[in-house]
């Protein structure tokens, strides 16, 4: 009989396709019970979802981690009918979902909202099952899908990570480009004004270990039985475009400082006071950018140690997972640097808010080792940004365009490395005192149109932007390809030379882009506005015989850098 029911079940969806992106989850309180010593994980609570697709939805699914269970699933205080399956989703480590297809008595209209009583519960074990199967070897893939509920080690990100919530999300493929961070980014912003409050509840003996989350709140409850002790914590997580809520448990010691928050492990300590030192001393440099907002409240950023000294860093927000155990003071302060940039200036918008904390990174490498230091330091993401270029170029063509523009794109390159140029470009055009005001008048509740940004620099700068943001943000056109198209020397009176360069772009993206030209004993650097498939002419003098034209220092990134030099004949 119950093979028979569940064929109904089955039945029943054929005449009701299945749209898994039909419902936005609008309000999660759960309640997650955490035991480390088994690796588990159990939840109840309530969620509430909205119909916000054009048509009545009869079905819906939920989805969470594979290797959690559906307990029950309850419409209005009965159980509901819904069947569970596997979905294969890279969405999660474990590269699987466990799916659960609800059948709702009644179809749920346009605009219609309602709410579930919800039960899961089983492991969350280390996995790495989606980097291994596209060919990650284990060893690598383990330090990157670091996710896990264990004796000795607890951390677990969601969205994007690990499924510990339910969501609903079409299958994504590591294996197709950006699949998984689109699948990821497309959840955050339908889910934007979603609000996820959970209670952790975690239990042990002697010395009582703490539980950290992304979210306010804090501890709610604590009671000591002789060793035995329960603890219940409250995280409301408000996730927004920038942030994966996330919650870690551990013994961890706290190293409170002005700037920064540490949580790390005893045997960490050295590691941690290294990264300390290393936020006290790029704190100034941050502040000479921000330190006028005062009117902020102030933001702590806070670290959180990763056990195994090879995972790889992760950040969300103003909080950053990552290993101390060794310490490198220059990258110290260059991740302190990004950190406190987050901590002091907040924007919704990825490509602000993270373009903003990597340009950071470069001008503070600008200032202790030179700008060739910074434009080495900026080159490590060049590559990565024409790759992405060049991929979707060929991927799509149309509607790449909008689709992919730092206001809309979902993908790392571009909204953390293309970003970066982007500010810096800009700091470039309108000079630094320009910039520091216009992210000084910047305020992140006042962001509603993306011509915002604009705005407040062409009024401190008191120039015409449009092209360049067109080019580079509200549309997504590629990169310049500059070439050095004639370079024409004449002997003027009294000695020396004037050459007249002519720079052609051959890109689909404008650009101001600096024009050195070489001579005997010497250099002189000229900056020239070249729009896109056009050219710009610059007139460069020469005390001595002009010998060679570079277009490009490497401060504006580019499809092709093979053709930027030119030798003056003689
Ligand atoms: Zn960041």
């Amino acid at each position: 009989m119950k093979f028979l029911c569940v064929l109904c079940a089955l039945c029943g969806f054929q005449s009701f396709a299945l749209d898994r992106e039909a419902f936005t989850f609008t309000n999660y309180d759960l309640d997650v019970r955490i035991e480390p010593e088994q690796q588990r994980l159990a939840a109840r609570g309530k969620l509430t979802l909205r119909n916000d697709s054009a048509s009545a939805q009869k079905n819906l699914a939920l989805q969470i981690s594979s290797t959690l269970d559906w307990r029950s699933i309850q419409f209005e205080g009965k159980p509901a009918q819904f069947v569970s399956q596997v979905y294969t989703s890279d969405i999660d480590h474990t590269g699987a979902l466990s799916e659960a297809i609800v059948t709702l008595p009644q179809p749920v209209p346009p605009r219609g909202a309602i709410e579930l009583e919800i039960g899961y519960e089983g492991t969350i074990p280390l996995d790495a099952t989606r980097l291994t199967r596209i060919g990650v070897p284990e060893e690598v893939a383990k330090h990157s899908d670091w996710d896990q509920i264990s004796r000795s080690f607890t951390a677990v990100r969601g969205i994007g990570y690990v499924a510990w919530y339910p969501v609903a999300i079409e299958a994504a493929n590591l294996s197709e480009g950006n699949s998984v961070f689109s699948a990821a980014g497309k959840w955050k912003l339908r889910e934007n004004l979603s609000w996820l409050k959970v209670t952790f509840h975690h239990s042990g003996e002697g010395n009582p270990v703490l539980l950290l989350c992304n979210g306010t709140g804090g501890q709610r409850a604590y009671e000591r039985m002789g060793r035995a002790y329960s603890i219940a914590t409250e995280c409301s997580f408000n996730p927004p475009r920038t942030t994966v809520p996330l919650f870690a448990i551990g013994d961890y010691e706290a190293l409170d400082r002005r700037a920064v928050n540490i949580s790390y492990q005893t045997a960490d300590k050295s590691g941690a006071e290294d990264y300390a030192l290393a936020a006290d001393l790029a704190l100034p440099f941050v502040n000479d950018w921000f330190g006028t907002q005062r009117e902020k409240p102030e933001v702590k950023a806070e670290v959180v140690e990763l056990a195994d000294p090879e995972a790889a860093p992760y950040e969300t927000g103003t909080m950053l997972f990552m290993p101390l155990a060794r310490t490198n003071s220059a990258l110290a302060r260059l991740t302190a640097v990004h950190q406190l940039t987050h901590a002091a200036f907040y924007s919704p918008r990825p490509w602000i808010y993270e373009g903003v904390a990597h340009f950071m990174q470069a001008a503070y490498k600008e200032q202790e080792n030179g700008r060739q230091a910074a434009l080495d330091f900026m080159g490590l993401h060049r590559t990565a940004v024409a790759d992405a270029e060049a991929a979707l170029a060929a991927e799509h063509s149309q509607n790449a365009a909008a689709d992919e523009s730092l206001i809309n794109t979902s993908r790392e390159e571009f909204y953390r490395s293309k970003a970066m140029y982007v500010w810096w470009m800009l700091r470039d055009l309108v000079g630094e005192p320009a910039l520091k005001k216009a992210l000084a008048a910047y305020h992140p509740e006042q962001d509603k149109e993306p011509s915002y940004m604009q705005n407040l620099i062409e009024a401190q700068a008191k120039r015409d932007l449009e092209w360049f943001f067109d080019d580079w943000v509200y549309r997504d056109r590629g990169l310049p390809d500059f070439r050095v198209q004639s370079a024409y020397p004449r002997p003027i009176v009294g000695g020396g030379f004037v050459v007249a360069i002519t720079i052609e772009n051959l890109g689909n993206a404008g650009a101001e882009v600096p024009v050195t030209l070489r001579m005997e004993g010497g250099e002189v650097t000229k900056r020239v506005q070249v729009r896109a498939n056009s050219t710009g002419t610059v007139r460069i003098e020469a005390p001595s015989a002009p010998q060679e034209v570079i277009v490009n220092d490497g401060s504006v990134p580019e499809s092709n850098t093979s053709n930027n030099r030119f030798t003056i004949q003689k």
